[in-house]
């Protein structure tokens, strides 16, 4: 028989001691806890989709989700009680267009990118990108399309962030690094050139070889869409360069948006059928029509003349005479900022909420300009069957304003009240986010 000594003996006891002590953490693990729901007391509930007002509506929401909506609902025993009845709720919205990741600013880089790339790391970047998430959130954006420029996927990294619950923030649709031909929308020195500065703020990717690893590169570390630079140089992308793109992306299910800023770059685009374009110098009638007859969604990027350091009254003119040209065209519009810099006294949401100065100037009917922020946004985003619209099993997402945004789009600039997968952000017009801040991943690791 073989000899035991002492230590052999109490390492024995003590894993029997921890294989109890987990069967029974285990069995209390496993006992059914009473699901938590919040109800909510809707004043005015709006439905952008079919352009509708209901009162006095009872929202019931549980693990996070919309379980029951209607005006005659019991609201059960032990419910958490919000009483929003002085207000009206609507969807949150979306911005298709933003840069979390990147603020330049007048000082020190003059509103230059190449300086912020220089002076700022992927590191402090992430963390403005988290500040600027909650900013967006806090304007009542449950939703941005973050398209590019955020260093070395300080997009993936805030995206990861708010997925596994260690940060409140909007749901990021993120597009890792933007690929482009050689030198992407930089025109470097030799001596920077690719190595030094282009990258990892753009991706150099000119043969097909190059196209198809750089789509991959960014599917790899954690891209939700693809965005090209289609035109940023006079070679740019064809028409197959970006079918190859689309291609590769449709692989895994992923759209791609195309940054065109010029007419040869929208036709090819638009060609190729792509997905969305983002900007409207590239855009005229004609494009437009033939936009509006393939479904390609319009992220217009319209600067109002209200953010005078970031357009010109030229350029504001051409802008809203463009976005009325869409719509008049019925192109899918979406609402869009591009959106990546600092306006003093602004925050990033406040900034972003400033856009509807431009759709108000095209004329642009305040229901259609609400669709824009929240029904195309989920189409763009493909989250209108999990995520968006406030209909039963979909996450519970919502904010409140005081007055009708339907009769006066102004109210959207004061949002007294948002929701985020069924936790409350911002109440009575202030940030409590006590329920998003915890020492742990909440929603678990594995979410890539
Ligand atoms: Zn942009």
């Amino acid at each position: 028989m073989k000899s035991i000594n002492l230590s052999q003996k109490l390492s024995g006891i003590c894993l029997a001691i921890l294989l109890a002590i987990s069967a029974q953490s285990f069995a209390q693990n496993v006992e059914p806890t009473p699901p938590i729901v919040t109800a909510i007391k809707a004043g005015k509930l709006i439905d952008p989709a079919a352009g509708t007002v209901l009162s006095n509506q009872i929202i019931l929401i549980e693990n996070g989700k919309f379980k029951a909506i209607g005006a005659n609902l019991t609201i059960p025993a032990g419910a958490e009680v919000i009483d929003l009845s002085g207000l009206t709720i609507l969807p949150g919205l979306v911005d298709a267009h933003n840069h979390l990741a990147i603020t330049y600013k007048v000082v020190p880089e003059r509103n230059i990118y190449y300086y912020t790339y220089i002076t700022e790391s992927t590191a402090l970047r992430a963390i403005q990108a988290a500040s600027n998430g909650m900013q967006m959130l806090s304007s009542g954006f449950t939703i941005v399309r973050d398209m590019g420029n955020n260093g070395n996927y300080a997009d993936t990294a805030l995206r990861q962030a708010i997925e596994q619950g260690w940060i409140p923030g909007p749901k990021i649709i993120n597009s890792g690094i933007i690929i482009g031909s050689v030198g992407g929308q930089f025109w470097p020195t030799p001596e920077m050139g690719a190595k030094n500065i282009t990258y990892p703020e753009y991706l150099d990717a000119d043969t097909p070889d190059e196209i198809v690893k750089a789509v991959r590169q960014n599917l790899l570390y954690g891209a939700r869409v693809i965005k090209i630079c289609v035109d940023c140089k006079p070679w740019g992308y064809s028409v197959s360069d970006i079918k190859l793109v689309m291609d590769e992306a449709a692989k895994v299910g992923f759209k791609v948006e195309g940054h065109v800023q010029t007419l040869d770059g929208a036709k090819r685009a638009i060609e190729a059928g792509i997905w969305s374009i983002a900007h409207d110098s590239g855009l005229n009638d004609e494009m437009h029509k033939l936009m509006a007859k393939k479904g390609i969604f319009r992220a217009g990027t319209e600067t109002p003349i209200t953010l005078p350091e970031h357009t010109t009254p030229e350029r504001y003119a051409k802008t809203v005479a463009s976005l009325k040209n869409a719509y008049d065209n019925k192109v899918p519009l979406t609402y869009s900022t591009d959106a990546d810099y600092y306006v003093p006294g602004k925050t990033r949401g406040e900034v972003a909420i400033e856009f509807i100065e431009t759709w108000k100037a095209a004329k642009i009917p305040n229901v259609d300009i609400l669709r824009a922020m929240t029904v195309n946004g989920y189409k763009v985003s493909e989250t209108e069957s999990t995520r968006g619209p406030i209909q039963v099993g979909l996450a519970a997402d919502f904010i409140a304003v005081a007055g009708n945004p339907l009769e006066q789009i102004d109210v959207l600039r004061s949002v007294k009240f948002v929701m985020k997968d069924g936790n409350v952000f911002k109440r009575d017009g202030v940030m409590i986010p006590e329920k998003f801040l915890h020492g742990g991943p909440v929603n678990g690791w594995n979410i890539r």
